[in-house]
């Protein structure tokens, strides 16, 4: 257990679908922060993303030395992880789920091509349990969690689930599975900035130190390319995969500086004994929540948000599905 006086912080960084020279070395660049400044953080691994890693055994090794968590099959191919649980009946959500996500996803078609998803990332760090998931762009949806607590995950860092009057830091377990709140942003462009970033850094810490449980999260990309790889899916599925562009230089240099800013003064707050930091999910002590006092339209909005807003995609099932798993019982909004 946790002083509870203390702000409990989770850092997280997701790898998608791709990684280039560049992001190999932006991603390498992270690791070697995180042990200068002995912080250990969960990283999130589609199961495409094995594939690539292969050839980068230097960077596998360095990611043991933190926790492995799952961040879906194909992060960005269509049909994403809304759309394919976006079916009128539940158990045929909950069965797809369960194929797509133990399978290799054509990063062209969408297809499914033999076994992969969190079988390669199982595989790939067999040493580690994988018991965390994370639904790109946060979007995740009740039956397709239910499959995946089938295949053996236990904690969900997506959107979380909220509660009727609780604040936004709790930590909730719900039907065995227990869900972390909305992570806040420590790679974007605010934080990193040169005007900025010493006011979003001291917003952020903050509210760190005020929060029950606050999840960081980053991307590798984001210190090295100007878009991220989901925007080349944003229509469709691509013929042909392409590169995103590269960020100038001096911008990259500037944004790991400021990224090293972050850890630093991250650290700072754990030397201070203001914070504490870890990678122990079973130490946590997470409240249990019953349907009546969860809030399933704020956490329905919250879980679509990003692929509405992102994809323009609108959804015709998932909300039913929402309210069946978090409500046990059919209604439309
Ligand atoms: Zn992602």
């Amino acid at each position: 257990m946790f002083l509870s006086w203390m702000g409990l912080v989770i850092l997280t960084f997701d790898i998608e679908d791709f990684i280039n020279p560049v992001s190999a070395k932006a991603l390498e660049k992270i690791l070697i922060l995180l042990k200068r400044y002995s912080l250990r953080a969960i990283f999130f691994v589609t199961g495409y993303l094995t594939e690539k890693l292969q050839s980068l055994p230097s960077l596998v090794e360095r990611l043991e030395e933190h926790e492995i968590g799952y961040h879906s099959s194909s992060h960005s191919v269509r049909p994403t992880i809304p759309e394919y649980t976006d079916t009128n009946s539940y158990y045929t959500a909950v069965k797809t789920s369960l194929d797509r996500e133990t399978s290799y996803i054509n990063p062209l078609t969408g297809e499914i091509e033999g076994s992969g998803g969190i079988y390669a990332v199982r595989e790939m760090f067999s040493n580690k349990e994988v018991t965390a998931f994370r639904s790109p762009g946060f979007c995740w949806t009740p039956p397709h969690i239910e499959a995946l607590k089938e295949l053996g995950i236990k904690y969900d860092f997506s959107s979380g689930i909220y509660g009727i009057r609780a604040s936004t830091d709790e930590v909730y377990e719900f039907k065995g599975l227990k869900f972390f709140p909305y992570p806040i942003h420590i790679t974007g462009q605010i934080i990193l900035s040169l005007d900025r970033c010493s006011y979003y850094l001291t917003k952020l810490l903050l509210k760190t130190m005020k929060r029950k449980i606050t999840c960081l999260y980053g991307h590798e990309w984001e210190l090295v390319l100007k878009k991220p790889w989901d925007s080349i899916y944003k229509l469709s599925n691509p013929r042909k995969l392409y590169r995103t562009d590269m960020l100038e230089a001096s911008k990259t240099i500037k944004n790991l500086f400021y990224f090293e800013i972050v850890l630093r003064s991250i650290k700072r707050l754990v030397d201070l004994n203001l914070i504490d930091i870890t990678t122990e999910l079973e130490k946590i002590d997470f409240k249990k929540i019953n349907s009546k006092n969860i809030d399933v339209l704020k956490t329905y909005s919250k879980a679509m948000e990003w692929r509405i807003n992102t994809l323009n995609y609108k959804p015709k099932n998932l909300s039913k599905h929402f309210y069946k798993y978090l409500k046990l019982e059919n209604k439309n909004i």
